[in-house]
């Protein structure tokens, strides 16, 4: 097998045959294999596929008991696949297949680059409020991680077996697949790409699911905000010291009593909030600690067709 092709998908019944088309007409060369993963669908989703495996061996499934995310399709895609080269691409036809050939023969002729990542030029088809959201994530996410995140870079990409092995050796359950991609290293080409107009069905990533997805990734990929806290304590506990001496100097010898009832709600209020945030912050890492350590599996698997491995 010289390719695998990972499609996740979460309720896209009608772009399946498309894809599949798309892919066929564009690798017709090339020994290729397609992996769906239904990532818990509740239309047909599941049905077209089984129908698209029935009429070609190459097309093979993995339908998930549920929805368990993108990041956990890609691992279970990973995971099942068999070609030596592996390419992960979305099922809504917005990442052109048509660039899976140009990506694999880049990697055919450039023995030096393991993995080749396309970056998209422009959000185009993005509400304007979650293109924001996105660049500020970029910009947050590099001043606070130990590993630098290419800006807009997708998981559309091809990579070799080496890089595969990588990802699959990491054991972490809640996966931040853009993450897991920047801090397995490797030499990546990058390349600008023009998304597409979803072709049917809405996109799965509302503006809340994505607010949640980079408050993953930074608490994933960044201590800082833990140490956030202490250097907000040090600040504070500064000032008020130098307060308290000038407070003290004043009353010495001026001997005069300020009335401060004002200052001193304010002051309790301020610190309260700080020390609030500063627990939900540690809150959030502890609860991450939480779901690590209960080692419950990455994604459960209700059929698989294709294979010929009995349990994936
Ligand atoms: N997807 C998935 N599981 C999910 C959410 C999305 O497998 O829980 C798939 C989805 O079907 C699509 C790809 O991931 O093939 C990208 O999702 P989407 O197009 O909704 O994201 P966007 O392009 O809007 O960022
Ligand atoms: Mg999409």
């Amino acid at each position: 097998m010289n390719l695998s092709i990972i499609i996740p998908v979460k309720d896209e019944e009608e772009n399946i045959f498309k894809i599949v088309k798309e892919i066929k007409e564009s690798l017709s060369d090339i020994n290729y294999e397609i992996i769906f993963i239904d990532d818990g669908s509740i239309d047909n989703t599941f049905n077209n596929i089984e129908k698209a495996c029935k009429n070609d061996k190459k097309i093979k499934m993995l339908s998930f008991s549920r929805n368990f995310g993108k990041d956990a399709a890609i691992y279970a895609g990973l995971k099942a696949s068999s070609g030596n080269y592996t390419a992960i691409i979305d099922g809504d036809l917005q990442q052109d297949p048509k660039l899976l050939k140009e990506m694999y023969n880049f990697l055919s002729e450039n023995a030096e680059y393991d993995q080749i990542a396309m970056v998209i030029r422009k959000r185009k088809y993005t509400f304007f409020l979650k293109r924001i959201f996105s660049n500020l994530f970029y910009k947050i996410i590099n001043k606070m991680s130990y590993i630098g995140f290419a800006s807009n870079a997708s998981d559309f990409r091809m990579f070799r077996k080496n890089v595969k092995e990588a990802i699959l050796s990491l054991p972490e359950k809640r996966r931040f697949t853009k993450g897991i991609f920047n801090w397995i290293g490797f030499n990546t080409y990058y390349k600008e790409y023009d998304v597409l107009k979803r072709k049917s069905g809405k996109t799965k990533f509302s503006l809340r699911k994505s607010y949640k997805y980079a408050i993953n990734g930074i608490v994933s990929y960044s201590e800082k905000p833990l140490v956030l806290s202490a250097y907000f304590g040090i600040f504070i506990s500064t000032a008020s010291f130098i307060y308290l001496f000038y407070i003290v100097f004043k009353t010495l010898f001026f001997g005069k009593d300020t009335p401060g009832f004002a200052t001193i709600v304010c002051l309790i209020l301020f610190i309260g909030g700080i020390q609030l945030i500063s627990i939900g912050i540690l809150g959030k890492y502890i609860s991450e600690l939480f779901i690590e350590s209960k080692q419950r599996p990455i994604y459960i698997l209700k059929k698989q067709i294709g294979f010929e491995k009995e349990e994936l």
